[in-house]
């Protein structure tokens, strides 16, 4: 009775977060299943950042509570023992989720991760003496450092892996809901981190993904510039001595934070790839100014021009939305030419939704749906033909491929990522994976590379 599904939603930082309390379940001797018809267990690592995601897994909870009070026809009981909401919703919405789900086990914030092997503990003491059924067991509170207790990471051998190395926001853009789930930026002891990720490397890890909700902020409350370096650029520093280590990556940053000595990692520090996820979220600075993003367009191109600069081969990521209150057809005008200026490889566009407790909630819903939709699209197509012609200007190209895994289609087909982080598909083995493989571009599509591996 001691098998967990655990359910993800949302961003990379709910995924590192359900691996390292898989790593936790599995020292404390739970067995970690994929499938949830095999749990007793299922915890939902849940998301805030659209109330869409929310009513996702209140759904999902409310079927999952259903079949829970079902026996099915194999067994006399049911199978599903304990279900647990944890994450971003449980912290921002609290105990009125109770009303809705009251047959919930556990509801557990962002905070209190670190106790989840205690609680499924008692919750399956409980059932094993058949004692009363103990009401939801909830914890919400906040305890600054419970980050540094989620270190685990999956069996095995990774190639590439997440590392949390802060929590929290301090910024308060007017539709953003994560300064209330996560809190207030703490930052994780660099030594921990630089001790983590040796230990990764040590077990044949060749790329890190440093992750935080506004990275470039790391230690600013914890450490002290050194020689004109924040302690972000000094924990990049100190990864890219680490042996063994041969790329490290970094999401998400914000804009205001980036300084002159970040810009210059990516001239000095070779394992830094060239690829950055740089949200803009409007191209107006009205818009910028309404949503409380604290930089201006020409600022977030000085910023673009800076880091191409830097590095030639920059390649650029980011985050649009579109519809925020108060957009005009010519705040959408300057948001499309800054798109088109700044040539992404990649962009994820949302359409505003109101977010209740945000600022921009109060601000009224003012820019019609079917506006929403259309300025959507045009941004879709525009990344699409953006991102299909900066994928062909490689072809013919050799590309540096850090192979991950077989491709999800085609026999002897391995995927792997160059270091611009565009995937790239070559006919290869298994013993490719972990390898650094040079790759000949033969063909390019809107979202991969195909070509072969050189000697
Ligand atoms: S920087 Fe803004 S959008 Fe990003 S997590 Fe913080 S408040 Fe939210």
């Amino acid at each position: 009775m001691n098998r967990v599904h655990i359910k993800t939603y949302g961003c990379q930082m709910n995924e590192r977060d359900s691996e390292a309390i898989a790593a936790m379940l599995r020292a404390r001797g739970y067995t970690i299943v994929n499938a949830e018809a095999e749990a007793d267990i299922i915890l939902l690592n849940t998301c805030s950042v659209r109330d869409q995601a929310e009513q996702k897994a209140i759904g999902k909870a409310g079927r999952l509570l259903k079949d829970k009070h079902r026996a099915t026809p194999a067994l006399s009981a049911p199978r599903l023992r304990v279900l647990g909401l944890m994450g971003c919703m449980a912290q921002n919405r609290g105990r009125p989720l109770l009303e809705s789900l009251p047959d919930l086990d556990l509801l557990v914030g962002t905070q209190k991760f670190h106790h989840v092997p205690d609680h499924l503990d008692n919750l399956l003491a409980s059932w094993r003496g058949l004692g009363p059924r103990p009401s939801t067991l909830v914890e919400l509170d906040t305890e600054a450092d419970s980050q540094n207790l989620l270190r685990g990471h999956s069996p095995g051998r990774q190639v590439s892996a997440l590392v949390s190395i802060m929590q929290g926001c301090d910024m308060r853009c007017a539709y953003c809901i994560v300064p209330k789930a996560r809190g207030a930026e703490r930052a994780r002891p660099m030594e921990d981190i630089v001790d983590e990720i040796r230990g990764l490397a040590a077990t044949g890890t060749r790329e890190v993904t440093l992750l935080g909700q506004i990275v470039n902020h790391y230690g600013k409350r914890e450490y002290p510039a050194v020689a004109g370096k924040t302690p972000f650029v000094q924990l990049l520093e100190r990864i890219h001595a680490i042996e063994g280590i041969e790329r490290i990556r970094f999401t998400s940053p914000h804009p205001s934070g980036f300084r002159q000595d970040l810009v210059n990692c990516y001239r000095d520090l070779h394992k830094l790839c060239e690829h950055i996820h740089l949200p803009v979220q409007s191209g107006s600075d009205q818009i910028l100014r309404a949503m409380r993003r604290s930089y201006t367009r020409d600022q977030y191109l000085r910023t673009v021009n800076a880091l191409r600069a830097a590095h030639p081969g920059m390649c650029f990521s980011t985050d649009i939305i579109v519809g925020h209150p108060g957009e005009t057809d010519a705040d959408f005008a300057k948001t499309v030419a800054l798109f088109d200026e700044v040539k992404f490889d990649m962009a994820f566009i949302f359409k505003y939704s109101t977010r209740s407790g945000t600022e921009s909630a109060d601000m009224g819903d003012t820019v019609p749906r079917d506006v929403k939709e259309s300025r959507n699209q045009i941004l879709l197509e525009r990344l699409a033909a953006t991102s299909l012609a900066r994928n062909q200007t490689l072809v013919g190209t050799t590309q540096e491929v850090l192979v991950e895994s077989p491709a999800r289609k085609g026999r002897d087909i391995f995927m792997g990522r160059n270091r611009g982080n565009r995937k790239v598909l070559f006919p290869g083995n298994a013993a490719h994976v972990g390898l650094l493989l040079p790759v000949r571009v033969e063909s390019a599509t809107t979202t991969a590379l195909q070509g072969r591996a050189l000697a």
